[in-house]
């Protein structure tokens, strides 16, 4: 059996919940799994002076995989950065990638099994910005290159043949922005010419928004740019039961990071009601990177049965605590 080493990043206020829990369902499976712990957001700054030390880069840097809690970002602290958007600029974690799949739940439309391909470092977020003509005009560059859309398509691509999908949809605004997302869908339509098995949709933006809502059950693969994915996945993730339940990974070439979506949440933080099934589900993607399919899976389907027994933290209408929560997983492997 390989052995896999994965590195937990805790993090602040509700993040140690979730990510503890997470760590005794990882036991449950009973893996080949070895753990490190790294120190990360304004805890370590506190402490250390820092919000993402050395030695936490070193720790991603030599895991096979890590999993990820949450962090709190205080505003108007002069220097301090997000060290969640600084770690995927470091490890260049380029995929970020958001399964939105149906789960038993009122809250969730029926039917829905798509993953959101968003890519994570340029376009809009290339941080070029500049005021102008004192302060009355602002000017932010989109910089799309030919290199991070070939890179993000073949990921789609390759992930929608993975998952047995036969289309993936390609989401621009190339009829107003010609050069950037022109350069988008043209790469696009390259990169789906060597994958002659999936069918490969073209999608304005504007429209995909709308089509989410009217007809998710469409789409399985969508694949597009940084602040597009970013609007789409949120949108996309409260149609199947919201932040308690949306996961997220976060993969480059040499180290990949997964994540709840969800914040530090200080107004629940130590009082057992944080849900923590989204960095379950999470976990389950971690598995999948590392993989180990069989165990992702039975994770997934105990995570579903859980909620669909309404054995759920109070966001999703039950009546467990987090550390309750996790025992009924564990119970259901
Ligand atoms: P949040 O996601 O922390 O919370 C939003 C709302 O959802 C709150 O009412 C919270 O109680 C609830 N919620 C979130 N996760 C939950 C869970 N697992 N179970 C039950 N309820 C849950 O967003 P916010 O309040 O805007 O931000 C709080 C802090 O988190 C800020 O400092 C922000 O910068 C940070 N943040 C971090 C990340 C990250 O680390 N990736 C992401 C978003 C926000």
């Amino acid at each position: 059996m390989t052995q896999h080493r994965v590195c937990l990043l805790p993090g602040d206020g509700i993040g140690p919940e979730v990510v503890g829990q997470a760590r005794r369902v990882l036991d449950a499976l009973k893996l080949p799994l070895e753990f490190t712990q790294g120190e990360i957001g304004y805890g370590a700054y506190q402490k250390l002076g820092t919000p993402l030390p050395e030695e936490t880069l070193e720790l991603v840097s030599g895991a096979d995989a890590t999993l990820f809690g949450a962090v709190t970002t205080p505003p108007n602290l002069p220097g301090y950065f997000s060290a969640i958007i600084r770690l995927r600029q470091t490890f260049e974690l380029f995929a970020n990638i958001r399964p939105c799949r149906s789960i038993p739940h009122a809250s969730s439309r029926p039917h829905i099994n798509m993953v959101i391909v968003r890519e994570n470092t340029e376009d809009l977020y290339s941080g070029i910005e500049r005021v102008e003509d004192g302060g009355n005009r602002a000017v932010s560059e989109m910089i799309i290159t030919r290199k991070a859309s070939e890179r993000i398509l073949h990921k789609a691509f390759s992930l929608g043949r993975q998952l047995h999908f036969q289309k993936v949809t390609v989401v621009h605004k190339a009829n107003v922005l010609r050069a950037t997302c022109g350069l988008f869908l043209s790469v696009a339509r390259e990169v789906a010419a060597q994958y002659p098995d999936l069918l490969m949709q073209e999608m304005l933006v504007d429209t995909c928004a709308m089509e989410l809502i009217r007809d998710p059950g469409q789409f399985q693969v969508i694949v597009t740019t940084n602040l597009f994915g970013d609007i789409l996945s949120d949108e996309a993730s409260m149609l199947v039961g919201g932040l308690g339940v949306a996961c997220s990974g976060n993969i480059g070439e040499h180290a990949a990071i997964f994540e709840p979506v969800h914040g530090s949440a200080p107004n629940i933080a130590g009082q057992h009601k944080a849900n923590p099934l989204a960095t379950f589900l999470s976990t389950a993607m971690l598995l999948d990177f590392l993989q180990e399919p069989e165990p992702a899976r039975r994770l997934e389907r105990a995570v579903n049965e859980t909620i669909r027994l309404g054995q759920v933290t109070e966001d999703l209408g039950g009546k467990l605590t987090t550390e309750e929560t996790t025992e009924a997983v564990i119970e259901l492997l």
